[in-house]
């Protein structure tokens, strides 16, 4: 079989529209046309192999913040066949130094966040890249890469364990790239606002290789601050038509105190994903005109379900994360293992050119996470309706079992967000003698606010089944949160089970 070329949509762009504007960097003002995109990106690829003398195959890891130079130093990876890794930063050091022992890296980029080092890789400041690539000569010579060599190393948030190197290709991303575009109606016009870091698989492919791909605009920021966040998406002169956030980011944008939505005048959507969003909160931004639209991704696989723009307005569907997107199949499967009915729970299994090959040296994992006949198991349940419209219910690692019926934590908890005391919620198993498990609700109020137990099972009695009401409640200051900002169950698992210091139970 021929090998597909590595698809190059900003090398694309600076052909058929040079002049268009391809990224701004807010931090430092900096904007690149396609032309000057190309051409940065270019540098930057000779600066890799001829200064640096990194050979394809190898691994660069990137330890910063958000910025155009981080898109330009991922651009020229792939142009080479050099595996891009880039790492949050927010990560402990030893957990940064576990991800760098796993891939290997010849060199870590890095910024003032940055204080990691290990043996054989040389730390470079991307102060000194930026230098190296103003005074390098464009290279020349163009390799050819196969689209499904990996492009690079996504490692997974690490919610339910250790994170996993997901190995993204060109292909992948592209096909990403194209499935977003048609459910986010992406166009020549459109203009990105990127907030969220580019070490997750929304702010790497969504929100970059979507409008490159279209050869739109992004204004790339050095990270969410829902102050300045309001006052671009207001802002004429920018056009934000799209926005990409989870939904506590969403939750810190309407808190602030120049929140205006009413001048949010070009953002065609304000998208979420990456965690349960409750329908209770989508349809408070719709009750305000601004159309929220949920969708579904992970690192393995990149954007697998969005709601399209013209069904998000429909307030029933609030909840759910709409349809599979034009190139990847979907199928839900039921615990008897055949494709779940309608209405009924089953995992999300799904295959197509966006789905990774697999994970950087797990042969473990990848065994366990592939079907022989190479679907992906997501390990996330979910329920289509007559529609076909699905709902995420939760990962299956956090349902548990109550006198014989399943019970999903993640309805529970938006039947707890309804309540008007209740600022975040998290449900956890815990063993019970008599039901086999029970719910125990780790519960975060609002200043200010009151709540007992008594009144909490009330209200939720009053929205969901009786056995799905959680049979504890506890208060907490907050709750665990891993380096991407999800709720690490497995620390409130720990934590019910009293393996840690026990807070406040609420009587
Ligand atoms: P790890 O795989 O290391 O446990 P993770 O699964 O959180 O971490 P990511 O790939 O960043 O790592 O996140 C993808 C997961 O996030 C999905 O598998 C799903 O569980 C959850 N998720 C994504 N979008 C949504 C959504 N709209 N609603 C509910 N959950 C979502
Ligand atoms: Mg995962």
């Amino acid at each position: 079989m021929t090998e597909w070329k590595a698809p190059d949509p900003v090398r694309l762009h600076a052909s058929l529209r040079p002049g268009a504007l391809a990224c701004v960097d807010l931090s430092s003002g900096r904007r690149w046309t396609y032309a000057e995109l190309n051409d940065a990106v270019n540098r930057a690829a000779f600066v890799l192999s001829d200064i640096y003398q990194v050979a394809r195959g190898e691994r660069i890891a990137a330890v910063a913040r958000n910025s155009a130079d981080f898109i330009i130093l991922q651009q020229a990876a792939m142009r080479l066949g050099v595996i891009f890794v880039p790492i949050n930063w927010r990560l402990s050091m030893t957990e940064q130094e576990q991800i760098l022992l796993d891939c290997k890296p010849s060199f870590v980029f890095g910024d003032a966040v940055s204080q990691v080092s290990i043996k054989g890789a040389r730390t470079l400041a991307t102060a000194d890249f930026v230098t190296a690539v103003a005074q390098a000569k464009p290279k020349a010579a163009r390799p050819t890469i196969s689209a499904d060599s990996p492009a690079v190393l996504l490692y997974t948030s690490g919610t339910s364990g250790r994170p996993k190197g997901v190995m993204l290709s060109a292909r992948n991303m592209f096909a990403t790239a194209v499935n977003f575009g048609v459910l986010g109606e992406v166009s020549q016009e459109s203009v990105f606002l990127c907030d969220t870091p580019m070490f997750h698989v929304i702010g790497l492919v969504t929100s970059i290789q979507a409008p490159f791909l279209q050869g739109a605009t992004v204004l790339i920021s050095g990270g969410f601050d829902p102050v300045a966040t309001n006052d671009r998406l207001a802002d004429a002169a920018f056009a934000v038509t799209h926005y990409f956030c989870v939904p506590q980011m969403a939750d810190a944008l309407r808190k602030a105190e120049n929140f205006h939505p009413e001048q949010w005048a070009s953002l065609k959507a304000l998208f979420t994903g990456g965690a349960p969003n409750p329908p209770a909160n989508i349809r408070w931004w719709l009750d305000r005109n601004v159309l929220m639209v949920d969708g579904y991704g992970m690192s393995e696989a990149g954007t697998l379900l969005g709601m399209p723009l013209d069904r998000a307005i429909i307030a029933e569907k609030a909840g759910s994360v709409g349809l599979p997107p034009p190139d990847m199949s979907l199928r839900i499967v039921a615990d008897n293992g055949l494709d779940a009915e309608a209405g009924e729970v089953g995992e999300v299994l799904v295959c197509g050119p966006n789905v990774s090959a697999g994970y950087w040296a797990c042969p473990d994992e990848n065994a366990r996470a592939f079907t022989d006949d190479g679907w992906l198991k997501t390990g996330d349940l979910a329920k289509a309706d007559a529609d076909g419209y699905v709902t995420v219910v939760d990962r299956r690692k956090d349902l548990f079992i109550s006198g014989g019926e399943n019970v999903y934590p993640a309805e529970v908890e938006a039947a707890l967000m309804e309540h008007p005391g209740v600022k975040e919620a998290a449900v956890v198993g815990i063993p019970d003698e008599r039901w086999g498990e029970v719910g125990c609700a780790y519960i975060v109020l609002h200043d200010g606010a009151i709540a007992s137990a008594v009144d909490l099972a009330a209200h939720c009695s009053a929205l969901i089944a009786r056995f799905k009401v959680p049979k504890e409640f506890v208060l907490i200051d907050a709750l665990p949160r891993n380096g991407a900002g999800k709720i690490l169950k497995r620390e409130l698992r720990r934590l019910a089970l009293g393996k840690d210091p026990e807070p406040d139970r609420i009587g």
